[in-house]
């Protein structure tokens, strides 16, 4: 068939499609009335609109008839010249000239293909995955049973003070407030002998009563295994990095500033778990005096990160001091504040620190590094927190941990970096859970299989909610797969992560 004769206007997408229409393999059959009546119609309602979708229904129609049952658009009594002008009618239409067949053999069935590998999650994630905003009421009804328990008024609730001064740090409270079995609650007693534990009770009332793998409970009450693991310990994190008082430091342009030992809660998988230690201490200010001079002494520094234990521990006057002090220092361009309370205590999250935060913001900019591991972590109420925050810092990031059980499946990681993307807040990092702490091995997850779930999302959820997949050993290192597959020539050839599919890439001379 001669196409340029007869097709002079189109494109190659479009001849490819009237040729496909025109001649399919195998015998034409007799279409039924009901398919004669909707195609009359459609035909109709692509003349008379001035838009292009009811053309595309009529060439999507043609193309399942002819995919269904080897019918030609002459079957139906439709001659070619008549869609032809369709066709041309729609690409006029099209602000960018998009062609019928352009749309209907490559962008819809691309758009398919892509539906399709998002579909699973699509089903799973509400039953696997909910988010503190989806599981709200059972929340609030578990905190009006923690508060009737505690005898904790509504101000106590809502304020940080009151959050602080009724958590959770026995196994006697931790049981009245929870139904554990007797086992269970042996064995937490014997944990927290040698390791903290401490929950507010807005945190504690994220837990599902009766879910003995609950990903909250998991990451906030210790478990027998800490004891079982530990034994081959590597010297703690910050033994052997650190050249100040107070001071982490491991690159030459960014410190880290641990302002504190102290947290609104002690996580299970800590990594300064050897930090933390047994008492809360914000420290003398001798001590953020040195760890100043330090900065100041170093004018490579850029970046500063006070962080702790909590950096939102500190007491507004000490936070604002020591902001401050670190804006007056002219090689200082950034600062960080790290700390999971706006997840684990948002309350603290209050107009006051507000201002602190906006102040400090307005001299140089200041970013909050927080740490969410699961999309139960974001309520109506931290989400809000995030909201306030994110209006008054340049940027509020996330470094999650991947965590067996926790958040070490596709479904899990997707919802996490897709709910806490929509509460305002950046996924930034995930870490493999440090092999430093030998306490908390159970709760760690093969590298490869992080690789497998990050690498899941590219092409699947926006960019910007896509992590970076660190592990810590000796400094951040990232572990993404490389998808440069090798060199053919002059051109790079390149795997697509959502598909597995080979393209190559010309390179430049
Ligand atoms: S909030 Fe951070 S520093 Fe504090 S216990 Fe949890 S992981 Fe450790």
């Amino acid at each position: 068939m001669n196409h340029e004769a007869s097709l002079p206007e189109l494109d190659a997408f479009t001849r490819d499609l009237f040729d496909e229409l025109f001649c399919p393999a195998g015998a034409s059959n007799t279409p039924t009335q009901a398919e004669r009546r909707t195609i009359n119609e459609l035909m109709q309602q692509a003349r008379g609109e001035g838009l292009a979708k009811p053309i595309v229904d009529v060439f999507r129609f043609l193309l399942h008839l002819r995919d269904e049952k080897r019918l030609t658009p002459r079957d139906l009594g439709l001659e070619k010249s008549e869609l032809v002008s369709l066709a041309e009618h729609h690409q006029a239409l099209d602000e960018h000239g998009v062609s019928i067949g352009g749309r209907c053999l490559k962008a819809l069935p691309i758009v398919r293909e892509a539906n399709a590998r998002v579909a699973d999650y699509l089903e799973r994630h509400r039953e696997e995955a909910p988010t503190g905003i989806e599981l709200w009421d059972k929340i609030c009804t578990n905190r009006e049973r923690i508060k009737q328990i505690l005898n904790m008024g509504e101000d106590r609730w809502n304020s940080f003070g009151g959050q602080l001064k009724y958590a959770i740090e026995s196994v006697d409270t931790l049981s009245q407030i929870m139904d554990l079995p007797q086992e269970t609650v042996i064995e937490i007693q014997r944990v927290t002998r040698h390791y903290r534990m401490r929950l507010t009770p807005y945190y504690a009332s994220l837990i599902m009563p009766g879910a003995p793998h609950d990903p909250i409970m998991l990451q906030s009450v210790p478990t027998a295994e800490m004891l079982t693991n530990a034994g081959s310990e590597v010297p703690p994190v910050a033994a052997d990095h650190s050249p100040a008082r107070l001071i982490d430091q491991f690159y030459p342009r960014v410190v880290a500033m641990k302002a504190t030992n102290m947290c609104g809660m002690y996580c299970t998988h800590c990594l300064r778990i050897a930090h933390i230690g047994r008492k809360d201490r914000i420290y003398p200010r001798e001590a953020y005096t040195e760890a100043l001079q330090y900065i100041r002494d170093n004018p490579r520094i850029r970046d500063v990160l006070i962080t702790g234990g909590d950096a939102f521990v500190l007491p507004n006057e000490t936070l604002a001091w020591i902001l401050a002090e670190l804006d007056h220092i002219e090689h200082v361009r950034l600062k960080r504040l790290g700390s999971r309370i706006p997840v684990t205590t948002p309350q603290r999250i209050n107009g006051e620190l507000l201002d602190i935060l906006g102040r400090s913001n307005d001299k140089k900019p200041l970013r909050v590094v927080t740490q969410i591991n699961t999309a139960r972590e974001i309520t109506p109420v931290s989400r809000e927190a995030f909201r306030k925050l994110s209006g008054r810092v340049s940027a509020v990031l996330n470094q999650a941990v991947l965590l067996k059980g926790i958040n070490d499946s596709t479904v899990k990681m997707w919802k996490l970096c897709e709910t806490i993307q929509e509460a305002y807040v950046r996924p930034y990092y995930v870490f493999n859970c440090s092999y430093r702490n030998p306490q908390f091995d159970h709760l760690r997850v093969p590298v490869e299989r992080g690789r497998d779930i990050i690498e899941s999302m590219y092409g699947n959820i926006s960019g910007d909610a896509i992590p970076r997949y660190i592990a810590t050993a000796g400094g951040k290192i990232p572990l993404h797969r490389s998808n440069v597959l090798g060199r053919c020539g002059s051109d790079i050839i390149l795997k697509k992560p959502w598909d597995g599919q080979e393209v190559k890439y010309p390179d430049a001379g």
